[in-house]
């Protein structure tokens, strides 16, 4: 199917001004843009009035916690995640499918087009096929450890750990239906041995995969980590193991010595904002705005609704510029610009595309159109970008494609009968729970 959006407010990413255009998409490219344009074999969306931006692209998720939203809430991280653990255990093969598909329609509803999933060894094939039927775009990988964090932490030892690995590989390539990539995931160093951190990112490079995990997240886990390599955190033992490089995501990066955040500008990996879950689970404030004035590309992920409770990028990016400007006193870092570029094009390159996070001829055709007309809160025609990201949220978004297919229409998922959905959803939590108290 193609589709011709006619009279839609292009958003510049650089500047935040709007140009009223049409945008053709042919299959699953964007095809053509600019005024006066016609196709008689597309489908016409009249955008009037409408913003039209990149997909989001959230760079860390953890999809099937969208289940554990509320079970969690206000104790402290150690306890947080030995209780994770424990309600993950409790989720069989159909709560997984469900929790993982509802973590991506909500994506969807809000606006992400792409995300990078960290998703649990347990259930592999129902997690793929959960993000492939809900049809949004993915770099999925499964967490792997092997040094005991906690006592819950599961110890794998590497053989099995790649195993797992190789599975996420296989099932994508049979199963992804194009949209999904693999990835490695180790959970990162607190309970990684450096061994395992190598082999993963052999693999990764053997098959040209994304290395996506965890750093600096927890001040005394980074300490443990920082004492047992004898140097100052964990970007500096992930520099000495070899893994850092361009192809490395790194969500949360908090506990960061200046040095270090030079060491990932040097290699040119990719750090991820997730500023719900640093602030609910107070794990603490990233150097954000050192890293962007050091052109470093930041990304921006939602996380686990379990530690973050939110899967809408409009309310991260939010909370994460506000964070920035009130710890730095500087309204200037992480301008409503610099969010939106978080949101799109640096997630895009983190993740290895070339020809994604812009809307522009010849990209991939993930895109959104917001629709503020009929919102109390977001009147003034000139200003609806930076609105949008400062008082807006994802019930904004109208219309949202990914790889060419309509995905949401008037705010309603297509393909998807959402009461169904939640009622089902709602029916699995209450087993989940009951299941946990049990
Ligand atoms: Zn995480």
């Amino acid at each position: 199917m193609n589709y011709l959006i006619k009279n839609a407010d292009l958003v510049n990413i650089d500047d935040l001004t709007t140009e009223e255009t049409d945008i053709l998409i042919e299959g699953n490219r964007i095809a053509k843009i600019g005024n006066g344009l016609s196709c008689q074999e597309a489908e016409t969306i009249d955008a009037k009035g409408m913003l039209a931006l990149p997909g989001f692209i959230d760079c860390h998720t953890h999809m099937a916690q969208s289940f554990i939203k509320g079970p969690l809430d206000d104790i402290p991280i150690t306890e947080w995640l030995i209780r994770l653990f424990a309600i993950d255990a409790k989720m069989d093969e159909e709560i997984y499918y469900y929790a993982t598909l509802l973590g991506c329609l909500e994506s969807l509803r809000f606006g992400t087009t792409c995300i990078n999933e960290m998703g649990d060894t347990a259930h592999i094939p129902e997690q793929v096929r959960a993000i492939a039927d809900a049809g949004i775009r993915a770099t999925y990988g499964v967490s792997t450890t092997d040094v005991p964090e906690n006592d819950a932490t599961p110890i794998l030892s590497i053989p099995e750990a790649l195993a797992y690995h190789q599975k996420v590989l296989d099932t994508v390539n049979a199963e992804g239906k194009g949209l999904i990539r693999a990835s490695v995931a180790p959970a990162g160093l607190p309970a990684v041995s450096g061994e395992l951190a190598k082999a993963c990112k052999r693999f990764a490079d053997e098959h040209g995969l994304i290395y996506h995990t965890h750093l600096g997240e927890g001040r005394q886990e980074t300490e443990n980590v920082a004492k047992a390599y004898g140097l100052n955190g964990e970007a500096e033992a992930l520099a000495e193991l070899g893994v850092l490089d361009k192809n490395v995501l790194l969500a949360h990066s908090i506990w960061l010595s200046d040095h270090e955040i030079d060491l990932i500008k040097e290699y040119g990996a990719y750090p991820v904002h997730c500023p719900n879950t640093n602030l609910k689970i107070s794990d603490g404030i990233p150097k954000i705005a050192q890293m962007l004035k050091k052109g470093i590309p930041v990304t921006i992920g939602c996380d686990g609704e379990a530690s973050s409770s939110n899967r809408d990028m409009i309310r991260e990016a939010r909370c994460g510029a506000y964070l920035q400007k009130g710890v730095t006193l500087d309204p200037t870092v992480m301008d409503a610009s610099t969010a939106l570029k978080m949101m799109t094009i640096n997630g895009a390159q983190a993740l290895g595309y070339d020809d994604l996070g812009l809307i522009r001829e010849g990209y991939r055709a993930d895109l959104i159109l917001a629709d503020m007309s009929n919102d109390l809160g977001l009147t003034d025609r000139k200003h609806r970008v930076s609105n949008l990201i400062y008082c807006g949220d994802g019930h904004a978004v109208d219309t949202v494609f990914v790889n060419g297919e309509l995905k949401l229409r008037n705010k309603k998922l297509v393909g998807f009968d959402e009461k169904k959905i939640i009622e089902k959803c709602n029916d699995l939590i209450d087993k989940l729970n009951e299941a946990v108290e049990a």
